[in-house]
């Protein structure tokens, strides 16, 4: 039993900043003066209202996103995106662009041929088991959409820019790297993340949709299926996830006013994944499994000698407060899961670990 809070790798659900989690503690028995929890207040209070649209305006305010944007809480996570996409966007007779860089676009593309669907798969990195992101793709011209994973949680690479689709929209699944950087969100017509990989606890997926698509979405869907439909409710046609959204706002507000924006988040998640990467790169013990120009900041997956050093290191690891080490049960070995609420101590204490764990054993 742990007598106090370890250093979190997990990939997800993951590591909150501890201050968030304070103020959640702090607030949780009366939250703002209403003498209530935040789970026990309506969704049609001004309580609430106050919650959700300081969360949409801090999420416009990070991602720099104009009018044209509307951000919005979903349930059903980011897997439920994977079947919302391609029936609000892909009409009989068209076909859309995915890019499979991993576990993740692949069951993405599995939803649309699920509903008989096209999904063109204009590239793949599967011939060296997903361990690069794949360059000069053919996007087609003529596509309802372009559909990427930007960052590959299982196999730890990440796109480092994002393709020019000409015009066409792109969708990106986001769930593992949203708010770790800055980027021009104007070339995409989708974002979506499931909150707790970055951004808070499971529950909600973060959806941040174009004005145009919203046009597209056909009359014919099941209101809970439309995007429109939480875009005209401000996410409350229904009940939304109300901790979850409360949890993001107090998230976006330390990464805006604690840490400073997306600039410095970036800048720090660029220090603390070189830091690993460049240890790893100078060991013989430690391989990481991504190409260099594609390893992800956000998880850093490495292999030992062998599978029973591995088990031996990631048992060690949590002896020593060092939590989640262990790689997706689909690839086996490694991974460090770096997140932004996981700090530069965190990666520090973790490389000492790593040196130590290597003289006794290498
Ligand atoms: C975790 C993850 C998902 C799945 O998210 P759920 O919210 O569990 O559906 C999808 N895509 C990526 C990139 C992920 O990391």
């Amino acid at each position: 039993m742990k007598e106090s809070r370890i250093h979190n790798f997990n990939a997800g659900p993951a590591a909150l900043p501890l201050s968030v989690l304070e103020e959640i503690r702090e607030s949780f028995l009366n939250f703002s003066g209403s003498g209530m929890s935040i789970t026990e207040i309506s969704h049609r209070s001004k309580w609430f209202d106050d919650v959700i649209n300081d969360a949409i305006a801090r999420t416009k305010r990070l991602l720099k996103l104009d009018e044209k944007f509307h951000v919005l809480f979903l349930q059903g996570g980011a897997s439920m995106q994977f079947c919302m996409i391609p029936m609000n966007f892909l009409k009989d007779g068209e076909s859309a662009d995915y890019v499979n860089t991993g576990t993740w676009s692949a069951k993405a593309i599995k939803e649309v041929q699920i509903q008989g669907k096209s999904a063109n798969v204009v590239a793949s990195s599967e011939d060296r088991n997903f361990a690069y992101i794949p360059k000069n793709i053919p996007f087609n011209s003529n596509a309802a959409y372009a559909h990427i994973t930007s960052n590959n949680t299982i196999k730890g690479t990440q796109w480092a820019d994002f393709p020019d689709t000409k015009g066409v929209p792109l969708i990106s699944d986001m769930s593992s790297d949203i708010m770790c950087r800055a980027f021009d969100a104007e070339p995409f017509g989708l974002i979506y993340a499931g909150a707790q990989k970055n951004i808070g606890p499971s529950g909600v997926c973060m959806v941040i949709i174009r004005e145009d698509m919203l046009e597209r979405v056909p009359d014919s869907l099941p209101s809970m299926l439309k995007y429109s439909t939480f875009s005209s409710k401000n996410s409350m046609y229904n009940t939304p996830p109300c901790f979850g959204v409360y949890a993001i706002q107090l998230v976006l507000k330390w990464v805006e006013e604690t840490v400073g924006g997306l600039e410095k988040m970036e800048a720090i998640n660029r220090k603390k994944a070189d830091t690993l990467y460049s240890f790893m790169d100078s060991s013989d013990f430690y391989r990481g499994t991504a190409d260099a120009d594609s390893r992800s900041l956000m998880n850093i997956t490495f292999r030992l000698p062998s599978e029973d050093l591995e088990k031996a290191f990631v048992q060690k690891a949590l002896e020593n407060d060092l939590g989640g080490l262990k790689g997706h049960r689909s690839v086996g070995g490694c991974r460090a899961s770096v997140y932004n609420a996981t700090g530069m101590e965190a990666i520090e204490t973790l490389v000492d670990f790593m040196k130590t764990f290597e003289k006794e054993n290498g």
